[in-house]
């Protein structure tokens, strides 16, 4: 099984350093350096021409795309965008590289100095560092699978080359995999509000790469680094550096050197393994690209591409706790993505009382859905369902019981709550005359809690409210028997 947390024991003697390096594929329509489509899942190298090939001739375009959507991640994750950066060539060979380099930035990246909020474990609030935010273009893929002859052949796919990315480098910040999971998953919700990607991991458009090393407490000089490649899922990050801190302190412990080298990650075993040393990685011989001028961002580039900033998910929460009186944890499950949160803020506003929007979405709906094991988007009944209802509850035409049943039976229809409503449309005794004529049941039944009232104990009302909707099985109109009970107990 994989290890989940570092063992306490050791991290009262040793104190891990952890820095990630995410790339995220930019949604752009076309690719970075020329027109092709930047489209996931297309036939293989149909989206290729002579420039994202490396042809001899062809000549990279920058797409203004591209450095809009690096830019606004950019100021997402408060970085300083420079406003002179330099294109540079990332020397190396592979199969996957048809031009033999990449085009990336090195020491003119075209942001710096940023920062994401995490959760800390003391409960306030830590702040991560970010290096760095450049710009590059992916690789191809080989694919080493999934062919008759794959055991003797690698069949490539091009389409991914010079699809737009950002590489997000971390300062060596992070000091449990916890806060790696966490600034991780800060990180993909930022980007995700932003629009510029869509995260997804099992499609390669989200990667990250760890690196890690272990020192004594209270040591400065740090230690011996190894990279973690190839995991595909936060929870795989968070296990691999469990695993790696345990082993480099074992290393450590039993009289080893912890060596630099590149680790990959197997999730059926749990454990890392030694894919080569870092010694014996290339040299990239950066050299600025001939081929395109510096990058400008001038400030009105800058102003505009602010003014395209949404309210980012840490912001918009504070904002909806006070505005819907909601729980910190209620204000995570309404803003989980931008898409959800804003279709609730825009049904809420129609709705007489927002705050029950809110209530009635996150108990009745969350907890209906939680039951059947299916998320917030997948409920039957809409954000104007659920507006309805609560508008119909507000303005006392169903009682809360009766709100209940009907979504019971939307979900169990799979029916908006509109559509149940308007053939269900709940019995009720708006009658004034039979309404009392329970009332006066009641009051008879219960001389105590009459004089109980009549002293002073006013909240005893609801009591005879309640008696009057069971006897009625909850048809009886709330607003009208609320109204009678006061009238006939002052009476
Ligand atoms: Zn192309």
């Amino acid at each position: 099984m994989p290890a989940v947390a570092v063992a306490p024991e050791i991290l009262t003697k040793y104190e891990p350093v952890i820095g990630l390096e995410v790339h995220v594929q930019l949604l752009t329509a076309t690719k970075a350096f020329c027109g092709c489509a930047n489209r996931f899942g297309a036939e293989p190298n149909t989206n290729i021409c002579p420039t994202c090939l490396g042809l001899p001739g062809a000549l990279p375009v920058l797409n203004e795309k591209a450095v809009e959507f690096a830019a606004l991640a950019a100021l997402a994750l408060n970085c300083e965008v420079r406003e002179r950066s330099i294109f540079a060539r990332k020397n190396y060979f592979y199969p996957d590289l048809p031009k033999g380099y990449q085009i990336s930035q090195y020491d003119k990246p075209l942001a710096e100095h940023g920062w994401i909020e995490v959760p800390a474990a003391n409960g306030e609030k830590k702040r991560i560092g970010i290096t760095r935010q450049h710009m590059e273009e992916d690789a191809g893929k080989s694919l080493h699978e999934g062919f008759s002859d794959s055991a003797a052949r690698t069949y490539l796919d091009l389409n991914r080359c010079g699809t737009p990315l950002v590489e997000i480098v971390s300062e060596p910040d992070i000091r449990t995999p916890d806060e790696a999971f966490e600034y991780l998953t800060r990180l993909k919700e930022i980007l995700l509000y932003t629009g510029v990607s869509d995260c997804n991991m099992e499609e390669g458009s989200l990667r990250c790469d760890a690196n890690v090393s272990v020192r004594r407490k209270g040591e400065e000089r740090l230690g011996t680094k190894a990279e973690v490649k190839n995991v595909n899922s936060f929870k795989f990050i968070r296990a691999a550096l469990a695993y790696e801190i345990e082993r480099q302190v074992e290393v450590i412990e039993s009289g080893g050197r912890v060596l630099q080298e590149t680790r990959l990650w197997n999730a059926d075993e749990g454990r890392t393994y030694s894919m080569r040393s870092k010694e014996q990685a290339h040299d990239y011989r950066y050299f600025p690209e001939p081929d395109l001028p510096p990058l400008i961002v001038t400030g009105e580039f800058l102003s505009e591409t602010r003014k395209k900033l949404p309210e980012l998910p840490e912001t918009r929460r504070r904002r909806m706790i006070a505005e819907y009186d909601l729980s910190e944890r209620d204000a995570h499950t309404l803003t989980a993505s931008r898409e959800f949160a804003d279709s609730f803020e825009a049904a809420a506003k129609t709705a007489r009382n927002p705050r029950r929007v809110a209530n009635v979405l996150l108990s009745e709906i969350g907890g209906r859905l939680k039951a059947l094991g299916l998320e917030l988007d997948q409920s039957p009944v809409t954000m104007a369902g659920i507006v309805l209802a609560t508008d119909l509850l507000d303005e006392g035409k169903i009682s809360s019981k009766q709100m209940k049943q009907l979504l019971d039976e939307s979900f169990e229809r799979g029916e908006d709550f509109g559509a149940v409503y308007e053939r269900e449309k709940p019995q009720q005794i708006t009658d004034a005359l039979a309404i009392e004529k329970l009332i006066d049941e009641v009051i008879a039944a219960n001389p105590r809690q009459v004089e109980q009232y009549r002293a002073g104990k006013t909240t005893l009302a609801g009591f005879f409210v309640g008696q009057v909707m069971r006897a009625t099985k909850g048809q009886a109109n709330p607003a009208l028997l609320n109204e009678l009970v006061t009238k006939k107990l002052n009476g």
